[in-house]
C-alpha cells in the first residue's frame, strides 16, 4: 500500500471560519497521521504491507482494522468538504439523491440527527445500499467498506472533529458542517463512479 497520507484538499485555513486551522492542525496532522503510523509499525515486515488500503480494512481486525479504517475513514470526511460549501445541492445528481431521501431539509435534519444520536465516538455516512440512498451511522473506526453499501459523503463525529471549535456541541458542528462545508462535487462524483 501506500503509505503516505493524502494532502488535505485545500489549506488548513481554507475553511475558516468554518472548521479552525487549529482543529485541521491537530485533527489531519497529529489524528489522521497518527492513524498512518501506527498502521505502518503494525504491519512493517509483514505480508500485509504489500495489500492496498481498502484490501487491509476488508481482512483486518483490531489494532491494523482500526488504524486502516480511520486512514481511509479521513481521507473521505476530509475530501467531502470545501470552502464556502454546504447548503442545498445544485441540480444535478447529488440532488437527484437528497431528493429521494425527502429533499435537503429532511436530509439535513436527518444527518444530524443521526451523527448526534451516534454513542460515543463515529461517522455519519450517506450510503447507496442497493442502489438506494441512506443516512448511517458506524461506531469508532467503522466503515462501509466492509458492507455491501457504498460510501458517498461522510462527517466525522469523534470529539477531536468538533472540540476545539464547538467544545460539547456537535449539534452544532453538524449544522456548520451542512450549511458550509458539504462538497457536493464530491458527492457527484462518488455517485458516477
Ligand atoms: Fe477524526
Amino acid at each position: 500500500m501506500d503509505f503516505e497520507v493524502a494532502p488535505l484538499p485545500y489549506s488548513k485555513d481554507a475553511l475558516q471560519p468554518v472548521m479552525s486551522q487549529e482543529t485541521l492542525e491537530f485533527h489531519y496532522e497529529k489524528h489522521h497521521k497518527g492513524y498512518m503510523t501506527k498502521l505502518k509499525a503494525a504491519i512493517e515486515g509483514k505480508p500485509e504491507a504489500s495489500k492496498s488500503l481498502v484490501e487491509l480494512i476488508r481482512s483486518s481486525s483490531g489494532g491494523v482494522f482500526n488504524n486502516a479504517a480511520q486512514v481511509y475513514n479521513h481521507t473521505f470526511f476530509w475530501d467531502g468538504m470545501k470552502p464556502s460549501g454546504g447548503g442545498a445541492p445544485p441540480a444535478g445528481v447529488a440532488l437527484d439523491l437528497i431528493n429521494k431521501l425527502g429533499g435537503w431539509t429532511k436530509f439535513r435534519e436527518e444527518w444530524i440527527n443521526v451523527g448526534a444520536s451516534r454513542f460515543g465516538s463515529g461517522y455519519v455516512w450517506l450510503v447507496l445500499e442497493a442502489g438506494e440512498p441512506k443516512i448511517i451511522s458506524t461506531a469508532n473506526a467503522e466503515t462501509p467498506l466492509t458492507t455491501a453499501a457504498k460510501p458517498i459523503l461522510t462527517a466525522d463525529v469523534w470529539e477531536h472533529a468538533y472540540y476545539i471549535d464547538h467544545r460539547n456541541n456537535r449539534n452544532a458542528f453538524l449544522e456548520a458542517y451542512c450549511d458550509k462545508l458539504i462538497n457536493w462535487d464530491f458527492v457527484a462524483t462518488n455517485l458516477q463512479s
